[in-house]
């Protein structure tokens, strides 16, 4: 395929949501601008709709990319925990979130994967990969056209149950991005009266093993959305669900388009590359298991896998092997092991009873803003259900 500069290429990035941007980004800043490097994805990464609430931390996405107001749909005070009867915990801690453009936020990052020397192309679909002597081949159509190109190494940062590298008989055993696939699904909507710096969470049998939210977006609409555990069977469509939740609850609202996806949510300690290939972002299942925020954890594990793939081409053929087993560990020290710990505690939090969150919320509204502590709402839950206590022993540890 000729639109490619090069018929080889020392890594092909496979995906470019926040995971294969930010490799992209930190493996051009590595190679120093050498054009060795190639970002494909099927589609432009600013392409709307793109299925997210857009939540993240303003210091956890601080640490990974310079915050630009240009992307920040807005800025976040404080989060409304609401229960099955309506009480509602507040906490409040200024600036603590910003719900992000996420289109502007991609091309925020892929100008800066392309000024470090990344070679781009947003039009490409991948339909397999091959194993060969030298590396991998990536078998992909543009615009029509079948083509190939040939890579040393692959960052595969495709999403959640990514296919491409699936069923690939020396990839056995990696991690697969399915770990806990839940279903999730949020309307954008108007006309719902919403404070424009909280996010509300809704907790409570209604959204069995998940969780329901509202979160602003430029203080007219709202993205308002649940996610459900992974075995929960409704009996209805997750659709009407929402628009029943949405019609319920705020009649007024103006339902202007629903958008659905999976959030690969569990954390498995499956290796995370192998035989040149690396998994980052949620084909690596790297959401955090209970507040299933992917945002960020994606992009540092793509920081992580692209660390990787710059020691492997670095070195030599037989210390090869270690660099692709100790990229699992990297991403346990840096939050794999958090994931862990919350995964085993989400089995303990998914227990609560509708009464035990209306019993801890009421106590809590009855508080003074300034004292409705993250630690303080923890310990309420936990209060109001002291079964739980045994049962998240390892998170509280
Ligand atoms: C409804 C919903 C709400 C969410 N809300 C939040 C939130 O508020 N905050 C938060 O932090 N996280 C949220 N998440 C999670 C977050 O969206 C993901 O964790 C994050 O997008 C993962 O980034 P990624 O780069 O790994 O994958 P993705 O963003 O899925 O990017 C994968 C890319 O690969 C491309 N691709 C896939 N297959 C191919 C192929 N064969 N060929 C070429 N290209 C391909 C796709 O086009 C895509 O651009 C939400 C998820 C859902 C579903």
């Amino acid at each position: 395929m000729s639109v490619f500069a090069q018929k080889e290429y020392d890594t092909v990035i496979c995906g470019a949501g926040p995971a294969g941007l930010l490799a992209a980004y930190t493996l051009g800043r590595l190679t120093g601008s050498a054009r060795r490097v190639l970002l494909l994805d099927k589609k432009e990464p600013w392409k709307e709709p793109i299925f997210c609430a857009e939540a993240v931390s303003t210091d956890r996405l601080a640490s990974l990319w310079p915050i630009d107001p240009d992307f920040v749909r807005s800025r976040l005070s404080g989060i409304y925990f609401t229960s099955p009867s309506k009480h509602r915990a507040e906490f409040y801690s200024k600036n603590c979130g910003l719900i992000l453009n996420r289109t502007k936020f991609h091309r925020a990052i892929s100008d800066g994967a392309e000024a470090a020397g990344v070679e781009c192309h947003y039009d490409t679909l991948i339909h397999k990969l091959e194993k060969t002597e030298q590396g991998w081949d990536i078998f992909v159509s543009r615009g029509g056209e079948e083509g190939k190109v040939s890579a040393r190494t692959v960052i595969d940062a495709t999403g959640p149950g990514c296919r491409l590298t699936r069923d690939i008989p020396c990839l056995e055993g990696i991690e697969s991005g399915d770990t806990d696939l839940e279903s999730a699904l949020f309307a954008v909507a108007e006309g719902i009266k919403h404070s424009p710096e909280h996010i509300e969470l809704f907790f409570g049998s209604e959204f069995r093993d998940g969780y329901g939210w509202i979160f602003p977006r430029d203080g007219k609409e709202v993205n308002i959305g649940f996610v459900l555990g992974k075995n929960v069977k409704t009996g209805e469509s997750l659709r009407k669900k929402l628009l029943d939740f949405i019609a319920k609850n705020y009649p007024e609202a103006n339902v202007k388009a629903v958008y659905g996806g999976v959030i690969a949510c569990g954390q498995s300690v499956k290796p995370l590359a192998k035989e040149g290939l690396f998994k980052a972002g949620d084909a690596a299942s790297c959401v955090n298991p209970i507040s299933r925020s992917g945002i960020v954890e994606s992009m540092l594990s793509g920081k992580i896998a692209a660390e990787s793939v710059f020691q492997w081409l670095n070195a030599s053929a037989e210390n090869r092997k270690s660099i692709e087993e100790k990229t699992l560990d990297s991403w346990m020290k840096a939050l794999g092991n958090k994931h862990l710990q919350v995964a085993r505690a989400k089995v303990g939090f998914n227990s609560i009873t509708d009464e035990q969150f209306d019993k801890a919320a009421k106590r809590l509204s009855k508080l003074p803003r300034e004292r409705q502590t993250l630690f303080r709402i923890f310990f309420n839950v936990l209060w109001s259900c002291p079964s739980l206590i045994w049962k998240m022993r390892s998170f509280l540890r």
